[in-house]
């Protein structure tokens, strides 16, 4: 008998090897208002945050005309969106093992989720069970959108266990009492990535699909022998 029921997939940075695109287009719509900033300083500050926290720090930091900046870089970002979205290589070979029920968790927009993962296949494997930060309260690290998941998708925390690429979503699960798994897509330029998941709660971090394959394995099916090759389960 499995040990999980639920597996909750973070969207950006695993599902969908958005964030160097997202980084990109933001970094020049930002440096166009007037405010420079790079890809790399826009994943490192903002990966993993809900556009209105987002719209905030910059606000702090003088950015003008967010209005005009942020509707520039969204026009830009969908049309990127179109022409070069890719799902995270090996993804949908994961998908396609699970026997588990799955559902996505994301701080992204309704919007900006039907203009990224709704372009792509995949889609069609989560709907209607795509669940966005706007539905709830709060954001991803706040634990209301994996409660959202829970409930909508009726199964217990202890049942659960979510991926994802920043703290802020491996913290809101272990907010919600749901197991954490960390994942690094390869075209991550940052360092330490693993130290700050684990940092975070994440029961055990994966580097690309074929480890998350790996350690989802494990984890649904409560198989023991895989702690030498991704470095530890813990409990
Ligand atoms: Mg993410």
């Amino acid at each position: 008998m499995n040990s999980i029921d639920l597996i909750i997939f973070d969207c950006d940075g695993v599902l969908i090897d958005s964030e160097p695109l997202a980084a990109r287009t933001l970094a020049e719509a930002v440096t166009r208002g007037g405010l420079p900033m790079t890809a790399y300083d826009v994943l490192v500050e903002f990966t993993g945050k809900s556009e209105p926290e987002i719209r905030a720090i910059l606000e702090t930091r003088g950015l003008e005309n967010i209005e005009a900046v942020f509707s520039a870089w969204h026009a830009e970002i969908f049309a990127t969106f179109r022409r070069e979205l890719k799902v995270m290589a090996g993804m949908e070979d994961v998908l396609r093992a699970l026997d588990v029920a799955k559902c996505v968790a994301s701080n992204s927009s309704v919007r900006r989720l039907k203009a990224s993962l709704g372009l792509l296949d995949i889609w069609d494997e989560f709907a209607p069970h795509v669940f966005s930060a706007e539905m709830v309260a709060a954001p991803k690290p706040a634990p209301d959108l994996v409660q959202l998941c829970l409930l909508k998708m009726a199964v217990t925390n202890t049942r659960s266990l979510l991926v994802d690429d920043s703290a802020a979503g491996i913290m809101a699960a272990r907010a919600a009492g749901v197991k954490a798994i960390g994942f690094v897509a390869p075209s991550d330029p940052r360092p330490g990535r693993r130290e700050l998941l684990l940092q975070a709660g994440a029961q055990a971090v994966a580097f690309g699909t074929a480890e998350l394959h790996e350690l989802i394995g494990e984890l649904v099916h409560r198989r023991q022998s895989v702690q030498a090759s991704v470095g530890g389960l813990g409990s």
